[in-house]
This record gives structure tokens, C-alpha cells and sequence, in this order.
């Protein structure tokens, strides 16, 4: 069933999503492009895209290419940041159409979301609507475990390297944003940390 993963298993399970922020960033996007095919640690890493805002000028056909690209390689999904690029969470309006509006941006392009994490982690009840209704599976709860419809995100960078070196729990669910890899120590970090998460825990 497409709206629901696999999560009864003996031992930890994890799974790796980007927020890809800077999708027209080459310098972002570069490293994202690289890591994703690298597969670090075995993760498909899962592509949490934010859609080009024609309102801040942002090219639609390099957008696509590299949002057809990353959902060639891994499960794919909707990250709206309803401001601005750099500004997640909304100021105004219905949080919900925007939702709406960007998953049939997706699906008319051809792009098949599976996810939606709501921009700096915002979300309400008719947002949570929406992305039911649309079949998406919640990644934007921020504890909990996975279930029909919701795959919690719960791990940043910095708590990923910390519980790796520890007992795992029995979900984990990591997450860091295109930009940390611009970043030398936090882009080694990463693939330190997702190569031993690799090996101790099953991949959903
Ligand atoms: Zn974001």
C-alpha cells in the first residue's frame, strides 16, 4: 500500500530525508545531487523538495530537471515553504491551498510526491487535512512513531551523530537541509553518522 511503510521489525529502522531548500543553488545542489548518488551508509536518501517560486523569479525548467533527477533515485517529496524561499513558515493566507497548489504543480509535471514536511516544521489541522486527502505521508511531526500516513522526522544532524554512538532506538528518522553540505565538518558528519546507521539499523 502506497500510503503506508513497513515499520513492524525486530530491530532499529531508519530512514534519511534532505530538505532541499536550495534546489537552484548549484553550489547546494551539486553537493546534494553527489551525496544522493553516493548513497551513504545504503539510504536512498529522500528528497524533500521545495517548488520554484515564480514570485521570487526561480527558474521552473532547471527546477525541474533537478527535482526529476532526485526523484529518479529515491521516494520524493513536497517541502513548502509558504513565505518565501528563505522564509518557511506562513504569514498569511490558507496554509492548506498552498499545499493543495504545489502538490498539483508536482503531479502535473509528472513528479509523484510520496512525502510532504511542512516548512520549518509548521503544520494545523487543515494542513494536515490537506495532505491526507492528497495521500501524502506526514513527515512534519517531530516525535512519535511511524504509521499509516505520518513518518515522523526525528532526528537533526547534531542528535543523529549523538544517538549513533548509543543504544539505537527502535526508529530513527534523520534529516538535514542541502545547505549543511556546504558546510566540510557537517557534510562529514553526516556520512560518518549515516555510515554506522547504515549498518545497525534496517532501512524503511
Ligand atoms: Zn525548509
Amino acid at each position: 500500500m502506497r500510503n503506508s511503510v513497513p515499520f513492524e521489525s525486530a530491530g532499529p529502522v531508519a530512514v534519511v530525508s534532505c530538505h532541499v531548500e536550495r534546489p537552484l543553488d548549484d553550489a547546494a545542489w551539486g553537493r546534494f545531487e553527489r551525496l544522493q548518488r553516493r548513497r551513504p551508509g545504503g539510504f536512498d536518501v529522500i528528497a524533500l523538495i521545495r517548488p520554484p517560486d515564480p514570485d521570487y523569479g526561480e527558474d521552473e525548467a532547471r527546477w525541474l530537471e533537478r527535482a526529476r533527477l532526485a526523484a529518479s533515485r529515491a521516494r520524493f517529496g513536497l517541502h513548502t515553504h509558504w513565505t518565501s524561499p528563505t522564509h518557511a513558515r506562513p504569514t498569511g493566507g490558507d496554509p492548506s491551498e498552498r499545499v493543495r497548489h504545489e502538490t498539483q504543480f508536482l503531479r502535473e509535471r509528472g513528479l509523484d510526491p510520496v512525502y510532504f514536511c511542512g516548512g520549518g516544521w509548521y503544520t494545523d489541522d487543515a494542513v494536515r487535512a490537506a495532505v491526507a486527502e492528497l495521500g501524502l505521508i506526514d513527515c512534519t511531526p517531530r516525535s512519535g512513531k511511524p504509521g499509516p500516513g505520518v513518518l515522523p522526522t526525528t532526528h537533526s544532524l547534531g542528535a543523529l551523530a549523538r544517538a549513533v554512538v548509543r543504544p539505537l532506538p527502535r526508529y530513527v528518522h534523520a534529516y538535514f537541509h542541502d545547505f549543511d553540505l556546504l558546510d566540510v565538518r557537517r557534510r562529514y558528519a553526516l556520512s560518518a553518522s549515516l555510515a554506522v546507521l547504515g549498518r545497525r539499523a534496517t532501512k524503511i
